[in-house]
């Protein structure tokens, strides 16, 4: 019978402990020391893993690869329902697309859940969500569902959840999308499922891939500098449909000609990137350049996707953001 729920903890907000300064220590609870404090009580059994104890922001790819092999060897357990990875919300979007894009779990479930709020504030979000994502990873709807952020009751596709606040308690949201569902009490409502891009498998360590942003007449020099540097790869997080100023366009062809492989996202909140005008700079010449189109992805979503390819030796072509 699934019904054992593993808890992997990597520190965050979630598991903070208060400092002299006033300040949090975001990461100083285990993962058995955060169940206790937060007395959470779930349907059925909990197992608790401490993978590090960390704030979100030294989170290492390197991490992020031990969590796979973590999170697959333990899916192989019949008696595991689902996964629930507790961290800082700072990067747990990358987490959870990482994991989304990675591992098909057509049987278990897979949530990525954090708190905006100390555990030990007033009105902490910490409990709540830690509870709500042992509910949801318990829920059979959820599994096979891909990776989920579960977070002020809501439940978030990997693919398109967004810190939306540095703050408040609605922290995600998946703009343009909406969630997938809700968790209203004892209620796991999952309203959809999204189509899933297919899973990469990665090699053992990930490339350096960089995101590169795009402003109003911004220096070529950082994409310059990327490349002359070493990056394996870039994501041009362009504007609008994908664009990138005049200044820019002799720089990337040079990184494409030099066998460096480039996605474009657009920093926008929601719609894909489209070749729909013509002009210096627009998609339309970095696509005839070589240039990738990241479709509906955003740039931190892009430059996992890409550093997952480069790793595992996948072909970089447009198939691998179809
Ligand atoms: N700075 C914290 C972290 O990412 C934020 C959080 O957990 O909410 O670890």
């Amino acid at each position: 019978m699934k019904n054992t729920v593993v808890l992997i903890s990597l520190g965050g907000t979630i598991a903070s402990l208060p400092d002299s300064s006033g300040r949090a220590i975001a990461g100083a609870l285990s993962g058995k020391e955060l169940m206790d404090t937060l007395k959470i009580e779930s349907d059925g059994p909990v197992e608790v893993i401490t993978l590090v104890k960390k704030p979100s922001n030294a989170i290492t790819t390197a991490n992020l690869l031990q969590l796979r092999a973590l999170c697959l060897e333990l899916s192989e357990r019949p008696e595991v329902a689902g996964l629930v990875v507790s961290q800082g919300t700072d990067t747990l979007e990358d987490t959870a697309y990482f994991l989304d894009t990675t591992l098909a779990l057509a049987d278990t479930a897979l949530v990525v859940t954090g708190a905006q709020r100390v555990p030990y504030a007033p009105g902490s979000d910490a409990g709540p969500n830690l509870r709500d994502a042992i509910k949801v990873a318990n829920a059979a709807e959820a599994r096979g569902a891909g990776t989920v952020v579960v977070f002020n009751e809501e439940i978030h596709a990997a693919s398109c959840v967004r810190k939306v606040s540095s703050y408040q308690l609605n922290g995600f949201g998946s703009p343009g999308v909406g969630p997938l569902g809700f968790v209203d009490g004892d209620e796991v409502r999952l309203n959809h499922r999204l189509k899933r891009p297919s899973t990469i498998t990665p090699g053992e360590q990930l490339p350096r891939v960089d995101i590169l942003p795009v402003a109003i007449d911004a220096s070529p020099a950082l994409l310059e500098a990327s490349v002359a540097s070493g990056a394996q790869g870039l994501v041009i997080d362009a504007i609008g449909r994908g664009h990138i100023p005049p200044s820019w366009v002799e720089p990337l062809r040079a990184a494409i000609n030099a066998g460096v492989p480039v996605a474009v996202t657009s920093s926008t909140h929601w719609g894909r990137v489209a070749e729909v005008y013509e002009y210096q700079g627009s998609l339309a010449e970095q696509v005839s350049l070589g240039a990738l189109k990241a479709t509906h992805l955003n740039a931190r979503k892009a430059r996992l996707r890409l550093m997952c390819a480069l790793s595992g030796n996948q072909p970089i072509d447009q198939s691998l953001f179809a």
